[in-house]
This record gives structure tokens, C-alpha cells and sequence, in this order.
């Protein structure tokens, strides 16, 4: 039987990939050491868990809008908005189950067949994949390590042209850590409204950020307002991965084509999870500002213990809850040294090249773990690589 062209280029996320695979080591009985998949080691806040909790004793399990909650598009728009001084309404919001259909339907909602669509290369999987299910034509700009992996301005002035529909950018990044500074942005921005381009922000990182550093948004420039999709959500600053919350902000007249994408899909998100949401942002937000302090400390040890290792070189990122360290020196594929880690030395990390070609000859290890399992891995990789 035939299946449609539009999804034969998809392929499995590389977290995903090698998580099997480390699970199937671990079932013949080899101890593995997780470093590959993204999420929070931590539990939901307490006070979110209860809300939710709670929404289900009080019977809020039936169907809601598929824009979600009135009440929590309300609370996203005045937090999203305060958060980068800038005015949301309701109406540009629209819920989702996780920030992932936050990217999904609005790129379908705006790349039409041939339409050339810019992301960063290493970047999240998703972006290619929707911009191919969309028909659009990916062109990845790759992100240097020189200068912290925000995008490389000259290869996106070279790239950038009257053919783009879309900028995709994420800012604290995965899987560099990047965070791109004010002037990137700015110049950015002046391109988008000069070839007149919608502008797609993944912030889901935005406030896990280190050194006290700001993160800025390309939405609070000037005229940007009505050009950006704003995407974020709740799995990473308030650890809830598995509740499945996240959201969008656009001008209205999409917000409306999209809203009805949503309709036609998802139906709508969970009613007891939009209620935990609500407690998120509106309750103790104390919690966040613990985790950052405790993921800041990870990095740092992290990334000492990487660059004891003679060979591999670690910049320090600023942001998100990975490292990408710099493993040219060694003469092997990313994706080889990363099935030798995990063969040899037990700990489980993804190749640079899982997020594009322009990964390759780096790995991405993510430090949401404790600091003892930190120095296990380090202590296992040097005996490998020694
Ligand atoms: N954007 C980026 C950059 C991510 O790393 C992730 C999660 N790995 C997501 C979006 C998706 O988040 P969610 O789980 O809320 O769908």
C-alpha cells in the first residue's frame, strides 16, 4: 500500500532512538548511565501536582475549548506578556498538549509547497520535520561555537532572501545551550521585516537560564509583534513533561486558522492539565528559581569534568539543561563516538548530528541529573577515551 511522500522523510528522534536502545543494554543486565534524554529529573511542584489533582476530584474531565481554557489563555497572556514587556491578548493564545503542536500547526497553518523556511542547524528535530510535512524547503544556518552558537549572521544574510517564508529560532537553545544576544536578534528582526518573513520563537527554555544572564525575545523589537509565534509551555520550567501543556501566541487572524487546525486534530487539550497550568503560573514561582540555581551548579560541574578529559573541548552554556561538547580531536563520527560511549563506557549521550549536519563532531549530553551521576559518567567516558 502506498504511503504519502510527505512523511517518508521523517525520521526518529535521536533521544528517543538511543534511549531504546540503552534500554535494551540495561534488559541483558548492563548498568547505563542516562545522559540522552531531555527532561527535568525533578518532580512536578508539589502545589501544581495537587492542582491537578484536585481538577479531577471536582469532575473537570469532560471536553474544553480547543483554544483551552478561557482562564488560562488569560493567565498565559498577561505572564507571557509581563515576562517580555510586551501586550498579549487572550485571543492571540491558543493551548496545546506540550509546546511541540505550538510548532507543528502554525508552520502548517503558514508554509505554503516551496516556500523556503530557515532554522538553526544543530537544532531541534521537530523543525525539519514539519517544515517537510508542510511541503516547505528546509534551509538549515548553521550555529559556531565561536561565538556561543547563536546563528551564524553571515551564512543567514547569504541564505535569507524574497523565497523565505519563516525564521525559526530557539533561544536558550537545544542542543547547544546558546542564547542569542540582543544585536543577533535585532538584525534578525530587521531581516524578517525587510523580506517581509513570519518569525517562529521556541522560548520553552526562556527561564532556565544561567549567570543571571538576560534572554531576550525577538517579539519585544519593534514591529515584530505581528510577525512572531511565540511558542513555549510548561514541561521544562515547572518539570511537567508528561502532563502534556504547552502554548502559542500569534497576531489573532492566524490565531483563528490555527485554533481551527486544533479542532480538527487534537480536539482539545486536557481539562484537569490546563487547571494544573493555571497553579503554575499563578502560584509560588520560588521552585523555578531552586531548580535554575541546582541546574546551574550541574552545568558547571559538567562542564569542568568534560574539559578534564584531554581531547574534549566544552564551551560553558548560558541557558537550556545541555552541553555540547567539542570532540573533533578525536577522529571519529559523532555518531561512532557516541555508540562507543555508550558500548564501552555505559553512558548513554546523542551524536551532534541527531540535530543536523552541522552536529557533527559534537555530542549532546544533557546535565537534568544529579551531580553523583554527572561524576560517574565523566569518571566512565575518561576511562574510554583516555
Ligand atoms: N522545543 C524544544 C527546543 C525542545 O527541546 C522541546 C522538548 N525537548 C520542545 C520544544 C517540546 O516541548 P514539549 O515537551 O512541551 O512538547
Amino acid at each position: 500500500m502506498k504511503i504519502a511522500d510527505r512523511v517518508s522523510h521523517l525520521e526518529a528522534e535521536g533521544a528517543y532512538a538511543v534511549l531504546a536502545t540503552a534500554q535494551g543494554l540495561e534488559a541483558q543486565g548492563r548498568k547505563i548511565i542516562h545522559l540522552e534524554i531531555g527532561q527535568p529529573d525533578f518532580q512536578t511542584f508539589s502545589h501544581i501536582r495537587k492542582a491537578g489533582m484536585e481538577a479531577i476530584a471536582a469532575g473537570q474531565t469532560r471536553y474544553n475549548p480547543p483554544a483551552g481554557l478561557g482562564k488560562l489563555r488569560q493567565v498565559i497572556a498577561e505572564d507571557a506578556g509581563n515576562r517580555r514587556d510586551v501586550s498579549f491578548t487572550a485571543q492571540q493564545v491558543l493551548v496545546g498538549p506540550g509546546a511541540k503542536p505550538g510548532l507543528f500547526f502554525p508552520a502548517l497553518a503558514i508554509i505554503e509547497p516551496g516556500d523556503e523556511v530557515i532554522y538553526p542547524d544543530p537544532g531541534f528535530p521537530t523543525y525539519s520535520a514539519m517544515i517537510g510535512v508542510a511541503g516547505g524547503n528546509p534551509v538549515p544556518v548553521p550555529l559556531s561555537e565561536e561565538n556561543n552558537f547563536s546563528f551564524d549572521l553571515e551564512a543567514f544574510d547569504r541564505l535569507i532572501n524574497e523565497r523565505t517564508r519563516l525564521i525559526i529560532l530557539n533561544s536558550p537553545a537545544n542542543p547547544t545551550g546558546g542564547v542569542i544576544p540582543l544585536a543577533d536578534l535585532e538584525h534578525i528582526a530587521a531581516q524578517a521585516q525587510k523580506y517581509d518573513c513570519w518569525v517562529m520563537s521556541d522560548e520553552i527554555y526562556a527561564r532556565l537560564a544561567y549567570d543571571k544572564i538576560p534572554v531576550p525575545s525577538i517579539v519585544s523589537l519593534p514591529g515584530m509583534i505581528e510577525r512572531t509565534i511565540l511558542v513555549d509551555g510548561f514541561s521544562k520550567t515547572y518539570a511537567m513533561t508528561g502532563w502534556r501543556l504547552g502554548f502559542m501566541i500569534m497576531p489573532e487572524g492566524l490565531a483563528e486558522r490555527v485554533e481551527l487546525l486544533l479542532t480538527h486534530s487534537i480536539g482539545c487539550t486536557a481539562t484537569f492539565t490546563q487547571f494544573a497550568g493555571i497553579e503554575a503560573l499563578t502560584g509560588d514561582q520560588s521552585m523555578v528559581d531552586e531548580i535554575v540555581e541546582e541546574y546551574q551548579k550541574r552545568r558547571d560541574r559538567i562542564v569542568a569534568g568534560l574539559n578534564s578529559i584531554t581531547g574534549m573541548h566544552c564551551k560553558l552554556p548560558q541557558g537550556a539543561f545541555y552541553v555540547f561538547p567539542n570532540i573533533k580531536s578525536f577522529g571519529l563520527s559523532s555518531k561512532e563516538m557516541a555508540r562507543r560511549l555508550l558500548d564501552e563506557a555505559g553512558v548513554a549521550v546523542l551524536a551532534g548530528t541527531d540535530f543536523g549536519d552541522y552536529g557533527e563532531g559534537y555530542l549532546r549530553l544533557c546535565y537534568a541529573t544529579s551531580i553523583e551521576t554527572i561524576d560517574q559518567a565523566i569518571e566512565c567516558m575518561a576511562k574510554v577515551l583516555r
